[in-house]
């Protein structure tokens, strides 16, 4: 049982419900996958369970989370301050981060080896990286793709922090600076969050395309990879 969420669950039941004595209350921290705060009323007791990603929270956050579940279960209407206050710090960069850190390590998507027969896609990026990022990117994992599918060279999965090579290019035919162009660009990705415009989807915007440029075999490559 955690007492700060006890007390801080128990001051903004009575800002809710003021004449109402507040039911059996069990509270605490769990490791859901994403972050994810439920609250149950069952058989006049309360159970919440609040991601551990918001252990560190300051109170002002747990109360703004604490008035959304409780006004929840008893059909009052959310406060605009609290559900913006709570919004705003889970889409802080540190939250966000976390969140996918969880994601990764609960959720773990079946993916291969980065070691191939001809390349070794995490020594590729590890060798970019210090290359053309300062080494200031953080490996995802990196894997060739199970099936030998060519409609996508390769992609980045933010969900699963993974890179995916299509497994074609795992040939000694194949020139390394392709195998290097195709995780150049989705280094990009990784650099460059897909941005939204409006309702548009912003996924290889100006500054992604001017430094995708600056790959020093990007012409060769590019030819490589649309004549193979
Ligand atoms: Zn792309």
């Amino acid at each position: 049982m955690n007492q700060r969420l006890l007390h801080i669950f128990r001051e903004t039941f009575h800002q809710l419900k003021p004449r109402t004595e507040m039911p059996e209350l069990a509270a605490e921290f769990f490791p859901f996958v994403s972050i994810n705060n439920t609250i149950r009323l069952r058989q006049g007791k309360l159970r919440v369970r609040l991601s551990d990603v918001l252990e560190g929270a300051p109170d002002t956050v747990l109360q703004a989370i604490a008035h959304i579940l409780l006004a929840k279960i008893y059909r009052k209407p959310i406060e605009r301050e609290h559900a913006t206050r709570y919004r705003r710090y889970i889409s802080s960069h540190d939250i966000a981060n976390k969140a996918h850190l969880l994601r990764q390590v609960r959720g773990r998507k079946h993916v291969g080896a980065a070691r191939g027969h001809a390349y070794d896609l995490e020594e590729i990026f590890d060798e970019l990286n210090s290359r053309f990022f300062h080494g200031l990117l953080a490996r995802p994992q990196m894997s060739w793709s199970r099936d030998r599918a060519r409609s996508r060279l390769g992609h980045f999965d933010p969900a699963h922090n993974a890179i995916i090579v299509s497994r074609v290019f795992d040939h000694p035919h194949v020139p390394r600076h392709a195998v290097e162009y195709i995780v150049y660009h989705e280094m990009l990705h990784l650099k460059h969050p897909v941005k939204l415009r409006g309702s548009r989807r912003c996924v290889h915007s100006a500054e992604f395309q001017a430094e995708e440029k600056l790959f020093p075999h990007l012409a060769q490559a590019k030819h490589f990879l649309k004549v193979l």
